[in-house]
């Protein structure tokens, strides 16, 4: 059976990965966002189900032990987890999946050797992200000065990633992106070879 694409996301916060991912996603209904489960509480406009699974610390953790999570983080102070079932199950019947997760989640997944396209959405200079986190109004100063750390970090572990998206031209970022999603669907790992008559022999209706 043709298997589905599972491409990981990463970029630092404010980079502008939540409105790439959407342009994208609505131009390629293919694609499957796989959604996080968080000990966060939801910002504004944020609904349970859809941006992610909102839970308590007790919830996460039972979670965490009944082996329920492909890999999960905690940062800010923050548990954010993939659930294995979102995204192996779709997969494995050929739907792609798109997993949005820090940089530290997805070197986890490298490191353990998961087969993805893994792809580093970045600013064109640092200072965008304060400015858009400052915009974003999301949080308070010392989570922003906390965040704005921690994507320093992360913008040097770009060149870990098979991909990296500038986001400096919004359109251009999607268009690139886009191409990578056409180019994976051609990818060897993911056909399903006995689909195809190779074998050479005659039809005996010929
Ligand atoms: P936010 O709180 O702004 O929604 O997300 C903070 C960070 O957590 C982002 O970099 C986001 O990509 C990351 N994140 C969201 N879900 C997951 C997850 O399931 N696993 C990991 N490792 N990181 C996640």
């Amino acid at each position: 059976m043709k298997k589905g694409v599972f491409f990981v996301v990463s970029g630092p916060s404010g980079v502008g990965k939540g409105t790439v991912l959407k342009k994208v996603m609505a131009a390629n209904p293919n694609l499957h966002y796989s959604v996080s489960a968080t000990t966060r509480a939801p910002r504004e406009g944020e609904i349970d189900g859809v941006n992610y699974f909102f839970m308590s610390e007790d919830e996460f953790d039972r979670k965490v032990e009944n082996g329920e999570f492909l890999e999960h983080v905690k940062t800010y102070g923050i548990s954010y987890g993939t659930l294995k079932k979102n995204v192996e199950d779709k997969v494995d019947s050929g739907q792609c999946v798109i997993l949005e997760i820090d940089v530290k989640g997805a070197l986890n997944l490298m490191d353990r050797g998961i087969r993805a396209v893994y792809i580093f959405i970045a600013p064109e200079k640092f200072s965008v992200i304060r400015e858009r986190l400052l915009n974003r109004g999301t949080e308070d100063p010392e989570m922003l000065e906390k965040r704005v750390e921690v994507a320093k970090w992360e913008l040097e572990q770009a060149d870990k990633y098979e991909y990296v998206i500038i986001n400096k031209d919004l359109d251009k970022a999607c268009c690139e992106f886009d191409s990578i999603v056409r180019a994976s669907s051609c990818l060897a790992s993911c056909t399903d070879f006995s689909e195809f008559d190779w074998s050479g022999r005659k039809r005996s209706a010929e």
